[in-house]
């Protein structure tokens, strides 16, 4: 089959495919908009057992930055990049540099940063070949460091919008959160929500990471296997993608959902299943942009913290759009999303 007619080609500005002989360096730099800005994504490093696994991934991942970035409100188009490692992972600082000299040549076009297999280290590494990087550590000069807390702020708030918008509540306070994972973004969310005074159960399947998080918040640990069919006001995921099934849904005892793991559905038609019972969902890659905004501020206005705050807080403005059209139009809000999104780039 042609790249042309891959399922997941969606009229992607380029695909560049890059070998370095010295250095054993392959990777795939894919640019599928660059309608609103600098097409803005990670870098994934992974090992392909199929190298045309590769080109699914860069293409479906790069069309998510586009919607992402667009929906964030971010001057960013959508772009993404994988490396492929052979079996041992072996990844040197020739193959890093050859990385950064293959985004530079693309003159701004495509802004790389972390992903999967990627650390800050490698990207101050491609730092040294190319300015076109994001996610650099602080000490670099850069205000960009954890996205972590970002995401956690962009959550809360969208938790918040869903609660004022399914249950009528101004406030968390009194509300019964049930929460997947006690990671990174989670830890943030259960914090931010306790000063509220909502009511938490929290479920990780590190055991030690979810004690020392309920501890410090005042929550209840409920069994990792429990957590989805917890009767609460509010479910939020965030630990793992594809948590929403055809059975996952049936068994939610929620009338919200709304976290920030990615890739929350794990085929487009639950978007529908949880239409179908009444439940209001909130799109993963909207509520968890609060991360890529920081990411892409720190590269577009040198990080400008009242910058990011502000994009951060009209993610539940977003949100209301979401829900909004989707009453209207009766799509369901994951759907509404994408249309938004296609819209954005000026591709409805
Ligand atoms: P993290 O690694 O800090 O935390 C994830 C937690 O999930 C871990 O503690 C892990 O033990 C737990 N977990 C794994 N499987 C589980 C299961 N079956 N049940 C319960 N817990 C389980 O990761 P994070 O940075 O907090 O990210 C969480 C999610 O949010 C991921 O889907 C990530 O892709 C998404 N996300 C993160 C950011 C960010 O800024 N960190 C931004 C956007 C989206």
């Amino acid at each position: 089959m042609s790249l042309w007619e891959l399922p997941d080609f969606d009229g992607h500005e380029a695909v560049h495919f890059v070998c370095d002989r010295d250095s054993g360096l392959r990777a795939i730099i894919g640019i599928h908009s660059t309608h609103r800005g600098p097409a803005g994504g990670g870098t994934r490093f992974w090992h392909y057992v199929d190298p045309d696994q590769a080109v699914n991934d860069v293409l479906r991942l790069s069309r998510g930055m586009s919607y992402k970035n667009a929906m964030a409100g971010l001057a960013m188009g959508g772009g993404k990049a994988v490396i492929l490692a052979d079996a041992d992972r072996t990844k040197t600082p020739d193959m890093l540099a050859a990385f950064g000299r293959a985004v530079d040549r693309l003159g701004g076009h495509y802004v790389t940063a972390e992903d999967v297999g990627i650390s800050v280290a490698d990207m101050v590494a491609v730092r040294e070949q190319t300015r076109h990087v994001s996610g650099l550590p602080v000490a670099e000069g850069a205000v960009g460091g954890d996205p972590g807390p970002h995401t956690s702020l962009g959550v809360y708030l969208g938790v918040r919008a869903a609660a004022k918008r399914a249950l009528g509540k101004d406030s968390l306070a009194g509300l019964h959160l049930a929460i997947q994972g006690a990671g990174s973004v989670a830890s943030g969310l259960a914090r931010l929500a306790a000063k509220d005074g909502a009511r938490i159960s929290v479920a990780d399947i590190d055991a030690g990471r979810v004690e020392r998080l309920a501890n410090e918040v005042g929550a209840t640990v409920v069994a990792a296997d429990d957590i989805m069919t917890l009767p609460a006001d509010i479910f939020s995921p965030n630990a793992l993608g594809a948590v929403l099934s055809e059975q996952s849904i049936a068994a939610l005892q929620v009338p919200v959902v709304a976290g920030g793991a990615n890739n929350q559905l794990a085929r487009p038609e639950d978007g529908d299943r949880l239409q179908a019972r009444g439940i209001l969902y909130a799109p993963d890659y909207v509520i968890n942009a609060g991360g890529i905004i920081n990411v892409a501020t720190e590269y577009l206005a040198d990080g400008d913290q009242a910058e990011v705050r502000r994009k951060i807080e009209q993610i539940p403005v977003r949100l209301e759009e979401i829900w909004a059209e989707s009453a209207a139009s009766g799509q369901n809000p994951a759907a509404v999303a994408d249309l938004m999104a296609q819209r954005l780039i000026g591709r409805a």
